[in-house]
Protein backbone atom coordinates (compact mmCIF):
# COMPACT_ATOMS: atom_id res chain seq x y z
CA UNK A 1 0.00 0.00 0.00
CA UNK A 2 1.28 3.34 -1.04
CA UNK A 3 0.38 6.44 1.04
CA UNK A 4 1.05 10.30 -0.76
CA UNK A 5 1.94 13.38 1.34
CA UNK A 6 3.01 16.67 0.47
CA UNK A 7 6.93 17.63 0.78
CA UNK A 8 7.36 19.90 3.51
CA UNK A 9 10.10 22.50 1.54
CA UNK A 10 8.51 22.36 -2.01
CA UNK A 11 4.94 21.30 -1.13
CA UNK A 12 5.39 18.58 -4.20
CA UNK A 13 4.00 15.53 -4.08
CA UNK A 14 5.82 12.38 -2.10
CA UNK A 15 4.46 8.79 -2.39
CA UNK A 16 5.58 6.00 -0.53
CA UNK A 17 5.64 1.98 0.56
CA UNK A 18 4.00 1.98 3.86
CA UNK A 19 6.67 0.51 5.32
CA UNK A 20 9.38 3.19 4.87
CA UNK A 21 10.57 5.46 7.27
CA UNK A 22 12.46 7.85 5.70
CA UNK A 23 11.64 9.98 2.46
CA UNK A 24 13.24 11.93 -0.51
CA UNK A 25 11.58 14.17 -2.09
CA UNK A 26 11.94 14.06 -6.10
CA UNK A 27 11.46 17.48 -6.98
CA UNK A 28 13.71 19.47 -4.57
CA UNK A 29 15.93 16.40 -3.22
CA UNK A 30 15.08 17.11 0.23
CA UNK A 31 14.84 14.11 2.66
CA UNK A 32 12.74 13.62 5.89
CA UNK A 33 11.67 11.22 8.95
CA UNK A 34 7.95 9.97 8.68
CA UNK A 35 6.24 11.09 12.27
CA UNK A 36 3.23 9.45 13.89
CA UNK A 37 3.27 6.10 12.15
CA UNK A 38 2.87 4.16 15.17
CA UNK A 39 -0.27 6.20 16.25
CA UNK A 40 -3.32 5.67 14.53
CA UNK A 41 -3.07 7.74 11.58
CA UNK A 42 -6.19 8.50 9.11
CA UNK A 43 -6.34 8.17 5.55
CA UNK A 44 -9.05 8.66 2.85
CA UNK A 45 -9.04 7.12 -0.57
CA UNK A 46 -9.87 9.89 -3.54
CA UNK A 47 -12.95 8.29 -5.59
CA UNK A 48 -11.52 7.48 -9.24
CA UNK A 49 -14.70 9.00 -10.69
CA UNK A 50 -15.40 12.86 -10.17
CA UNK A 51 -19.25 13.44 -9.97
CA UNK A 52 -19.69 14.43 -13.57
CA UNK A 53 -17.93 11.03 -14.80
CA UNK A 54 -19.86 9.06 -11.88
CA UNK A 55 -23.61 10.75 -13.14
CA UNK A 56 -22.65 10.07 -17.17
CA UNK A 57 -21.27 6.35 -16.62
CA UNK A 58 -24.62 5.19 -14.29
CA UNK A 59 -26.91 7.09 -16.74
CA UNK A 60 -25.45 4.92 -19.58
CA UNK A 61 -25.28 1.84 -17.46
CA UNK A 62 -28.71 2.32 -16.50
CA UNK A 63 -30.12 2.68 -19.76
CA UNK A 64 -27.50 -0.57 -21.49
CA UNK A 65 -30.36 -1.93 -18.40
CA UNK A 66 -33.08 -0.58 -19.38
CA UNK A 67 -33.69 1.59 -16.33
CA UNK A 68 -33.76 4.77 -18.49
CA UNK A 69 -36.91 5.16 -16.96
CA UNK A 70 -35.27 6.15 -13.66
CA UNK A 71 -35.14 10.37 -13.15
CA UNK A 72 -31.53 11.00 -11.43
CA UNK A 73 -31.92 13.33 -8.97
CA UNK A 74 -28.78 14.34 -6.13
CA UNK A 75 -25.39 12.93 -6.50
CA UNK A 76 -23.41 12.59 -2.94
CA UNK A 77 -19.87 11.68 -2.31
CA UNK A 78 -20.27 9.84 1.28
CA UNK A 79 -16.90 8.47 3.08
CA UNK A 80 -17.13 5.80 5.21
CA UNK A 81 -14.65 4.83 7.95
CA UNK A 82 -12.91 1.71 7.78
CA UNK A 83 -10.27 0.16 10.38
CA UNK A 84 -7.26 -1.21 9.01
CA UNK A 85 -5.07 -3.62 10.84
CA UNK A 86 -1.47 -4.76 9.65
CA UNK A 87 0.85 -7.12 11.24
CA UNK A 88 3.16 -9.88 10.81
CA UNK A 89 1.70 -13.57 12.70
CA UNK A 90 3.87 -15.57 14.56
CA UNK A 91 1.69 -18.64 15.33
CA UNK A 92 2.83 -21.70 17.21
CA UNK A 93 1.43 -25.32 17.37
CA UNK A 94 2.55 -27.83 19.89
CA UNK A 95 0.39 -31.18 20.18
CA UNK A 96 0.01 -33.95 18.43
CA UNK A 97 0.29 -34.75 14.62
CA UNK A 98 -0.95 -37.61 12.61
CA UNK A 99 1.36 -39.58 11.03
CA UNK A 100 0.50 -42.36 8.33
CA UNK A 101 3.69 -45.07 7.98
CA UNK A 102 3.97 -46.38 3.87
CA UNK A 103 2.10 -49.75 5.35
CA UNK A 104 -1.07 -47.46 6.07
CA UNK A 105 -0.62 -47.40 9.97
CA UNK A 106 -1.90 -44.52 11.47
CA UNK A 107 0.00 -43.04 14.67
CA UNK A 108 -0.19 -39.39 16.32
CA UNK A 109 3.43 -38.24 16.84
CA UNK A 110 4.38 -35.34 18.98
CA UNK A 111 4.61 -32.29 16.64
CA UNK A 112 5.78 -28.81 16.82
CA UNK A 113 4.71 -26.18 13.99
CA UNK A 114 5.47 -22.31 13.56
CA UNK A 115 2.95 -20.89 10.98
CA UNK A 116 3.48 -17.13 9.70
CA UNK A 117 1.71 -14.72 7.74
CA UNK A 118 1.51 -11.38 6.79
CA UNK A 119 -1.55 -10.09 8.10
CA UNK A 120 -3.50 -7.12 6.28
CA UNK A 121 -6.96 -6.78 7.76
CA UNK A 122 -10.31 -4.35 7.34
CA UNK A 123 -13.64 -3.91 8.36
CA UNK A 124 -16.21 -1.03 8.47
CA UNK A 125 -15.62 1.44 11.47
CA UNK A 126 -19.21 2.35 11.45
CA UNK A 127 -22.11 0.10 12.20
CA UNK A 128 -24.87 1.63 10.09
CA UNK A 129 -26.01 1.88 7.10
CA UNK A 130 -25.06 -1.58 5.43
CA UNK A 131 -22.94 0.05 2.53
CA UNK A 132 -22.05 -4.08 1.40
CA UNK A 133 -18.80 -3.17 1.24
CA UNK A 134 -17.79 -5.94 4.42
CA UNK A 135 -13.30 -4.95 3.89
CA UNK A 136 -11.35 -2.72 1.83
CA UNK A 137 -9.67 -6.10 0.32
CA UNK A 138 -7.28 -5.55 -2.49
CA UNK A 139 -8.64 -1.65 -3.16
CA UNK A 140 -5.74 0.00 -0.60
CA UNK A 141 -3.77 -1.20 -3.44
CA UNK A 142 -4.88 0.86 -5.93
CA UNK A 143 -4.75 4.23 -5.51
CA UNK A 144 -1.81 5.71 -2.50
CA UNK A 145 -3.65 6.28 0.38
CA UNK A 146 -4.13 10.46 1.29
CA UNK A 147 -3.73 11.95 4.53
CA UNK A 148 -6.98 12.47 5.98
CA UNK A 149 -8.16 16.40 6.79
CA UNK A 150 -11.49 18.12 6.46
CA UNK A 151 -10.11 20.58 4.18
CA UNK A 152 -9.97 17.56 1.08
CA UNK A 153 -13.89 17.16 1.48
CA UNK A 154 -16.20 19.49 -0.13
CA UNK A 155 -19.36 20.99 2.25
CA UNK A 156 -21.77 18.68 0.40
CA UNK A 157 -19.65 15.48 1.50
CA UNK A 158 -20.91 12.92 4.04
CA UNK A 159 -18.26 11.73 6.50
CA UNK A 160 -19.64 8.75 8.66
CA UNK A 161 -18.45 8.70 11.97
CA UNK A 162 -16.54 5.78 13.85
CA UNK A 163 -19.00 3.89 15.91
CA UNK A 164 -16.45 0.97 16.71
CA UNK A 165 -13.38 1.97 19.08
CA UNK A 166 -9.50 0.91 18.90
CA UNK A 167 -10.19 -1.46 21.65
CA UNK A 168 -13.33 -2.93 19.67
CA UNK A 169 -11.10 -2.95 16.70
CA UNK A 170 -7.78 -5.04 18.41
CA UNK A 171 -10.84 -7.68 20.27
CA UNK A 172 -12.45 -8.38 16.74
CA UNK A 173 -9.07 -8.74 14.51
CA UNK A 174 -7.94 -11.04 16.91
CA UNK A 175 -9.95 -13.87 15.93
CA UNK A 176 -8.73 -13.49 12.44
CA UNK A 177 -4.95 -13.51 13.36
CA UNK A 178 -4.97 -17.52 12.92
CA UNK A 179 -7.80 -17.15 9.99
CA UNK A 180 -6.53 -20.21 7.61
CA UNK A 181 -3.52 -22.06 9.98
CA UNK A 182 -6.20 -24.88 10.78
CA UNK A 183 -4.99 -28.76 10.81
CA UNK A 184 -7.09 -31.39 11.05
CA UNK A 185 -4.07 -33.91 11.26
CA UNK A 186 -2.70 -32.03 14.05
CA UNK A 187 -4.15 -32.17 17.96
CA UNK A 188 -2.91 -28.92 19.86
CA UNK A 189 -2.16 -29.25 22.95
CA UNK A 190 -0.20 -25.32 23.12
CA UNK A 191 -0.64 -22.26 20.75
CA UNK A 192 0.75 -19.42 21.02
CA UNK A 193 -0.06 -16.23 18.47
CA UNK A 194 2.13 -12.92 18.56
CA UNK A 195 0.98 -10.29 16.06
CA UNK A 196 4.44 -8.20 15.53
CA UNK A 197 4.51 -4.91 14.68
CA UNK A 198 0.94 -4.05 14.70
CA UNK A 199 -0.30 -0.60 13.06
CA UNK A 200 -3.89 0.22 13.35
CA UNK A 201 -5.10 3.17 11.15
CA UNK A 202 -8.36 4.22 9.74
CA UNK A 203 -9.24 4.85 6.47
CA UNK A 204 -12.02 6.59 4.63
CA UNK A 205 -13.49 4.72 2.03
CA UNK A 206 -15.50 7.04 -1.19
CA UNK A 207 -19.07 5.56 -1.73
CA UNK A 208 -21.04 7.69 -5.00
CA UNK A 209 -24.77 7.44 -3.73
CA UNK A 210 -26.71 8.67 -6.54
CA UNK A 211 -30.86 9.33 -6.05
CA UNK A 212 -32.94 8.05 -8.40
CA UNK A 213 -36.59 7.94 -8.84
CA UNK A 214 -38.55 5.63 -10.76
CA UNK A 215 -42.25 5.72 -12.01
CA UNK A 216 -43.92 4.62 -8.78
CA UNK A 217 -40.82 4.24 -6.51
CA UNK A 218 -37.32 5.82 -6.30
CA UNK A 219 -34.20 4.99 -4.19
CA UNK A 220 -30.92 5.15 -3.67
CA UNK A 221 -27.57 3.57 -5.85
CA UNK A 222 -24.83 2.90 -4.01
CA UNK A 223 -21.63 2.95 -5.89
CA UNK A 224 -18.12 2.04 -4.70
CA UNK A 225 -16.06 4.65 -5.54
CA UNK A 226 -12.48 2.96 -6.28
CA UNK A 227 -14.01 0.23 -8.02
CA UNK A 228 -16.66 1.50 -9.37
CA UNK A 229 -19.53 -0.30 -9.32
CA UNK A 230 -22.82 -0.39 -8.12
CA UNK A 231 -22.72 -2.28 -4.69
CA UNK A 232 -26.24 -2.22 -4.13
CA UNK A 233 -29.78 -0.36 -4.58
CA UNK A 234 -31.90 0.51 -1.97
CA UNK A 235 -35.64 0.85 -2.54
CA UNK A 236 -37.92 3.21 -0.61
CA UNK A 237 -35.62 5.44 1.21
CA UNK A 238 -33.46 9.11 0.48
CA UNK A 239 -30.40 10.40 1.75
CA UNK A 240 -31.74 11.21 5.18
CA UNK A 241 -33.29 8.59 6.09
CA UNK A 242 -30.84 6.35 5.08
CA UNK A 243 -27.84 8.14 6.75
CA UNK A 244 -29.47 8.88 9.64
CA UNK A 245 -27.07 11.29 12.18
CA UNK A 246 -25.23 8.76 13.92
CA UNK A 247 -23.34 10.16 16.91
CA UNK A 248 -20.27 8.04 18.01
CA UNK A 249 -20.79 6.13 21.34
CA UNK A 250 -17.47 6.38 23.06
CA UNK A 251 -14.05 8.28 22.27
CA UNK A 252 -13.77 5.74 19.29
CA UNK A 253 -9.70 6.43 19.59
CA UNK A 254 -6.75 9.17 19.47
CA UNK A 255 -5.70 9.55 16.20
CA UNK A 256 -2.06 10.68 15.23
CA UNK A 257 -1.09 13.20 12.38
CA UNK A 258 1.19 11.66 10.02
CA UNK A 259 3.97 14.74 9.46
CA UNK A 260 7.82 14.63 8.33
CA UNK A 261 10.40 16.46 9.76
CA UNK A 262 14.09 17.21 8.68
CA UNK A 263 16.48 14.13 8.51
CA UNK A 264 19.57 15.52 10.45
CA UNK A 265 20.96 15.20 13.41
CA UNK A 266 19.82 17.33 16.12
CA UNK A 267 23.29 17.71 17.92
CA UNK A 268 25.89 18.17 15.25
CA UNK A 269 23.19 18.70 12.76
CA UNK A 270 24.75 16.54 9.87
CA UNK A 271 22.64 14.82 7.55
CA UNK A 272 21.54 10.89 8.67
CA UNK A 273 22.58 8.43 6.32
CA UNK A 274 19.87 7.36 4.20
CA UNK A 275 18.09 4.22 4.88
CA UNK A 276 14.87 4.45 4.39
CA UNK A 277 13.10 1.20 6.01
CA UNK A 278 14.82 2.21 9.37
CA UNK A 279 13.52 3.01 12.62
CA UNK A 280 16.69 3.97 14.58
CA UNK A 281 19.67 6.17 12.84
CA UNK A 282 23.50 6.17 13.44
CA UNK A 283 24.79 9.63 13.03
CA UNK A 284 28.57 9.27 10.90
CA UNK A 285 29.99 12.26 12.56
CA UNK A 286 29.13 12.26 16.44
CA UNK A 287 28.07 8.36 16.37
CA UNK A 288 25.10 8.95 18.57
CA UNK A 289 21.92 6.86 17.32
CA UNK A 290 18.37 8.51 17.10
CA UNK A 291 14.80 7.08 17.05
CA UNK A 292 12.04 9.12 16.03
CA UNK A 293 9.29 9.34 18.93
CA UNK A 294 6.16 11.72 18.33
CA UNK A 295 7.64 14.19 16.20
CA UNK A 296 11.36 14.48 17.76
CA UNK A 297 14.44 12.78 18.01
CA UNK A 298 15.19 10.51 20.87
CA UNK A 299 18.81 9.02 21.51
CA UNK A 300 19.09 5.37 21.85
CA UNK A 301 22.29 3.66 23.57
CA UNK A 302 23.66 1.07 21.77
CA UNK A 303 26.77 -0.87 21.63
CA UNK A 304 29.31 -2.48 18.81
CA UNK A 305 31.23 -6.12 19.05
CA UNK A 306 34.55 -6.52 17.96
CA UNK A 307 35.38 -8.48 15.53
CA UNK A 308 37.80 -11.07 16.51
CA UNK A 309 41.95 -10.40 16.59
CA UNK A 310 43.64 -10.73 13.18
CA UNK A 311 39.95 -10.40 11.20
CA UNK A 312 40.91 -9.81 7.62
CA UNK A 313 36.96 -9.56 5.88
CA UNK A 314 34.93 -6.61 5.17
CA UNK A 315 32.10 -6.27 8.04
CA UNK A 316 29.13 -4.64 8.25
CA UNK A 317 27.38 -4.23 11.12
CA UNK A 318 23.51 -5.79 11.45
CA UNK A 319 21.87 -4.80 14.13
CA UNK A 320 20.08 -6.98 17.45
CA UNK A 321 18.16 -6.40 20.54
CA UNK A 322 19.80 -7.63 23.27
CA UNK A 323 17.51 -8.40 26.41
CA UNK A 324 18.45 -9.81 29.71
CA UNK A 325 14.96 -11.42 30.45
CA UNK A 326 13.83 -13.51 32.95
CA UNK A 327 11.00 -16.66 32.82
CA UNK A 328 7.84 -16.91 35.36
CA UNK A 329 6.90 -20.11 35.50
CA UNK A 330 4.21 -22.37 38.21
CA UNK A 331 7.52 -23.75 39.31
CA UNK A 332 9.55 -20.55 40.10
CA UNK A 333 11.67 -18.06 38.21
CA UNK A 334 13.82 -18.64 36.05
CA UNK A 335 16.96 -16.45 36.57
CA UNK A 336 19.81 -17.05 34.45
CA UNK A 337 20.71 -19.83 31.62
CA UNK A 338 21.47 -22.70 34.23
CA UNK A 339 17.59 -22.36 35.68
CA UNK A 340 16.84 -22.09 32.18
CA UNK A 341 19.04 -25.74 31.62
CA UNK A 342 16.78 -27.40 34.44
CA UNK A 343 13.76 -26.44 32.08
CA UNK A 344 16.05 -27.27 28.29
CA UNK A 345 18.48 -29.58 29.38
CA UNK A 346 19.87 -29.47 25.67
CA UNK A 347 20.43 -26.11 25.69
CA UNK A 348 24.38 -25.40 25.90
CA UNK A 349 26.61 -23.86 28.66
CA UNK A 350 27.85 -20.80 28.95
CA UNK A 351 26.83 -16.80 30.08
CA UNK A 352 26.30 -18.28 33.43
CA UNK A 353 28.65 -16.07 35.93
CA UNK A 354 29.23 -12.11 35.97
CA UNK A 355 26.36 -9.74 34.75
CA UNK A 356 24.41 -12.96 33.22
CA UNK A 357 23.91 -14.52 36.50
CA UNK A 358 20.29 -12.56 37.32
CA UNK A 359 18.98 -12.83 33.66
CA UNK A 360 19.03 -14.72 30.47
CA UNK A 361 20.44 -13.23 27.14
CA UNK A 362 18.01 -13.36 24.48
CA UNK A 363 19.28 -11.97 21.29
CA UNK A 364 16.77 -11.13 18.64
CA UNK A 365 17.62 -9.33 14.98
CA UNK A 366 16.61 -6.11 14.49
CA UNK A 367 17.56 -5.64 10.77
CA UNK A 368 15.47 -6.17 7.82
CA UNK A 369 14.64 -10.10 7.28
CA UNK A 370 12.62 -11.32 4.13
CA UNK A 371 11.31 -14.59 5.26
CA UNK A 372 9.31 -14.61 8.50
CA UNK A 373 10.59 -18.30 9.13
CA UNK A 374 14.65 -16.83 8.68
CA UNK A 375 13.81 -14.45 10.65
CA UNK A 376 12.71 -16.63 13.84
CA UNK A 377 15.67 -19.30 12.98
CA UNK A 378 18.17 -16.99 13.33
CA UNK A 379 16.50 -15.59 16.60
CA UNK A 380 16.56 -18.85 18.02
CA UNK A 381 20.54 -19.75 16.72
CA UNK A 382 21.13 -16.69 18.67
CA UNK A 383 19.29 -17.15 21.43
CA UNK A 384 20.75 -20.65 22.39
CA UNK A 385 24.27 -19.92 21.27
CA UNK A 386 24.98 -16.07 22.34
CA UNK A 387 28.18 -15.05 20.52
CA UNK A 388 30.92 -13.12 21.99
CA UNK A 389 29.96 -10.17 23.31
CA UNK A 390 33.85 -8.07 23.01
CA UNK A 391 32.65 -4.53 23.10
CA UNK A 392 34.71 -2.39 20.62
CA UNK A 393 34.73 1.69 21.82
CA UNK A 394 32.51 3.67 19.07
CA UNK A 395 35.47 5.59 17.00
CA UNK A 396 36.42 5.63 13.72
CA UNK A 397 32.86 5.05 12.38
CA UNK A 398 32.61 7.14 9.13
CA UNK A 399 33.75 3.91 6.79
CA UNK A 400 31.45 1.43 8.71
CA UNK A 401 28.49 0.60 7.59
CA UNK A 402 25.36 0.18 9.69
CA UNK A 403 22.11 -2.16 8.71
CA UNK A 404 18.88 -0.38 9.40
CA UNK A 405 16.81 -1.66 12.84
CA UNK A 406 13.36 -2.54 11.15
CA UNK A 407 12.35 -4.49 13.83
CA UNK A 408 11.69 -1.88 17.37
CA UNK A 409 11.74 -3.15 20.78
CA UNK A 410 8.49 -4.07 21.57
CA UNK A 411 8.30 -6.43 18.93
CA UNK A 412 11.54 -8.09 19.94
CA UNK A 413 9.79 -8.66 23.37
CA UNK A 414 7.36 -10.58 21.42
CA UNK A 415 9.64 -12.70 19.11
CA UNK A 416 11.75 -13.34 22.49
CA UNK A 417 8.73 -15.41 23.06
CA UNK A 418 8.70 -17.40 19.72
CA UNK A 419 12.33 -17.93 20.51
CA UNK A 420 11.58 -19.29 23.66
CA UNK A 421 9.06 -21.46 22.14
CA UNK A 422 11.56 -23.07 19.37
CA UNK A 423 14.24 -23.88 22.16
CA UNK A 424 11.60 -26.42 23.31
CA UNK A 425 11.75 -30.18 21.74
CA UNK A 426 8.95 -31.22 20.88
CA UNK A 427 8.97 -34.34 22.82
CA UNK A 428 10.19 -32.40 25.91
CA UNK A 429 6.56 -32.72 27.12
CA UNK A 430 7.76 -30.60 30.54
CA UNK A 431 9.09 -28.34 29.17
CA UNK A 432 6.06 -27.91 26.86
CA UNK A 433 3.74 -27.74 29.73
CA UNK A 434 5.87 -24.97 31.73
CA UNK A 435 6.55 -22.81 28.82
CA UNK A 436 3.07 -22.89 28.47
CA UNK A 437 2.38 -21.53 31.80
CA UNK A 438 5.33 -19.06 31.63
CA UNK A 439 5.61 -15.28 31.10
CA UNK A 440 8.63 -13.56 29.91
CA UNK A 441 10.02 -10.21 32.01
CA UNK A 442 12.30 -7.97 30.38
CA UNK A 443 14.72 -7.06 32.44
CA UNK A 444 16.75 -4.54 30.37
CA UNK A 445 16.78 -4.12 26.42
CA UNK A 446 19.12 -2.54 24.48
CA UNK A 447 20.44 -1.86 20.73
CA UNK A 448 23.92 -3.97 20.10
CA UNK A 449 25.20 -4.46 16.61
CA UNK A 450 27.30 -7.50 15.61
CA UNK A 451 29.61 -7.49 12.72
CA UNK A 452 29.00 -10.08 9.96
CA UNK A 453 31.07 -10.35 7.31
CA UNK A 454 29.83 -11.93 3.86
CA UNK A 455 30.76 -15.52 2.73
CA UNK A 456 28.96 -17.32 -0.28
CA UNK A 457 25.87 -17.51 -0.54
CA UNK A 458 25.35 -16.43 3.52
CA UNK A 459 26.64 -13.24 5.84
CA UNK A 460 28.11 -14.96 9.06
CA UNK A 461 28.99 -13.33 12.23
CA UNK A 462 32.61 -12.23 12.40
CA UNK A 463 33.26 -14.41 16.43
CA UNK A 464 30.57 -17.25 15.66
CA UNK A 465 29.79 -17.83 12.16
CA UNK A 466 26.13 -18.36 12.49
CA UNK A 467 25.00 -17.83 8.97
CA UNK A 468 21.93 -16.33 7.75
CA UNK A 469 21.53 -16.29 3.95
CA UNK A 470 22.40 -13.10 1.91
CA UNK A 471 18.78 -13.77 -0.04
CA UNK A 472 17.13 -13.47 3.11
CA UNK A 473 18.35 -10.12 4.38
CA UNK A 474 17.39 -6.99 2.79
CA UNK A 475 20.27 -4.39 2.93
CA UNK A 476 19.55 -0.77 2.99
CA UNK A 477 22.95 0.11 2.18
CA UNK A 478 25.51 -1.07 -0.08
ZN1 LIG B 1 10.29 18.73 -2.11
ZN1 LIG C 1 25.47 13.85 14.96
Amino acid sequence: MQIKVDCPQCGGDIVFEEEIEVVRCHYCGSTNQISGKSGQPRFMLPPRWTATQCQHRISSLLSSKGAWRWKKKGLYLVYAPYWRIMGMVFHWLLGKKEAISPTGARSWDDAKELKTKLFDFSFPAYKEPDLDLASLGVRTSAIPLQLFHHTRLSGNDIVLPVEISLREATEHSSSFLTYGFSDRNFRVEFKDTQLLGEVYSLVYFPFWVLEVEGEDRSGLLIIDGVANRIRKTVWDQNMASFFQEHKPSEVAANFSDLRLIPFVCPVCGWDLPFSPTSKTHVCATCTRAWVENAGTYQEVEYQLVAVPKKFEHATRYMPFWDLRIQIYTPDGVLKNRSGLRTLLPNLPAGRESGKDADSILFLIPAFKIRSTNALSKLATLFCVNPPSQQLRPKEALEKEKFEGVCLGGEEAEQLARVALISMVPRYNRRARNIVKKSKITVETSRLIYYPFYRKGLYFREANSNHPIQRGTVVLGTD
